[in-house]
């Protein structure tokens, strides 16, 4: 167990503590020399070590081999670092958003059972109606702000945004108050944005864009006449096509929705 002695040189320590994510709760062991934060083995986030709950010594030889192995051959095996859509926050990744946004366009929750029910037999249309959103607004939690694949974009929009974030910092006496935060750039990134401005969750890219598509169908004289001088009225069939959530382009031509389903949204 030589590994193991202690030195007087380098604090070489195993401590352990517990993920603050309370839906995640993992505990994690790291050494205490050189780790001022730590990727949270389950939920992905990372944290600041003195976030960290219960932090404590671990001293017993064998749980300190066994997860010193453990991390040293996830290494080796390449087991992939958590992407974006794996990180889990609350217990929700956007990979889970991804999945169960289909759903909630037809289902909602019978609130005397708490099951699943479609929308339909609960009277409530066919599909979720979006504009019931739209009081809301997402204000982050200041913590998450740096979560990756949750807090502040990375992708570079702080880049070229820089001009109108100062602008709007300006306005807001120089506090801080808005921030690009990251949407996965899938196809539905536009959807997923509007989303995640709402509920802070990517959990209606799909009904947004059904909305979208419906909301052209039923007002396509008023969107054609208003856009006349913009789109040619031959363009409208590809522009809902387009809504689609399921909508996939043609070769070559670049997924995602364009300027005219801005208007649409909105
Ligand atoms: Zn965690």
């Amino acid at each position: 167990m030589s590994l193991l002695q202690s030195s007087k040189k380098k604090d070489k320590r195993v401590l352990s503590g517990t993920c603050p994510d309370p839906k995640c709760q993992a505990r994690l062991f790291f050494p205490a020399h050189g780790s001022v934060s730590i990727e949270c083995t389950e939920c992905g986030q990372r944290h600041e070590q003195r976030s960290l709950l219960n932090v404590e010594e671990v001293t017993d030889p064998d749980v300190v081999l066994h997860n010193l192995l453990r991390n040293a051959l996830l290494g080796v095996t390449g087991a992939p670092k958590k992407g974006t859509e794996l990180v889990k926050v609350m217990g929700l990744s956007n990979y889970h958003c991804k999945l169960l946004s289909p759903v909630l366009t037809r289902y909602g929750m019978d609130k005397q059972t708490g099951k699943a029910k479609l929308l339909r037999d609960m009277n409530q249309g066919e599909m979720f109606d979006c504009s019931l959103l739209g009081d809301r607004a997402f204000l982050i939690e200041p913590d998450h702000v740096s979560t990756m694949g949750y807090g502040k974009d990375r992708s570079g929009s702080l880049i070229y945004l820089h001009d109108t974030l100062e602008e709007v910092k300006k306005a807001n006496g120089n506090r801080e108050c808005l921030i690009p935060v990251h949407v996965d750039g899938d196809g539905h990134c536009l959807v997923h944005a509007v989303s995640r401005a709402l509920v802070g969750r990517e959990l209606f890219w799909h009904a947004l864009r059904e909305n979208l598509k419906q909301n052209f169908k039923q007002n396509l004289d008023r969107y054609k006449a208003l856009f006349q001088d913009f789109i040619d009225a031959a363009e409208w069939e590809d522009i809902i096509n387009e809504c689609d959530p399921l909508f996939i382009p043609p070769e070559g031509v670049p997924l995602g929705l364009r300027n005219i389903h801005i208007f649409g949204l909105a």
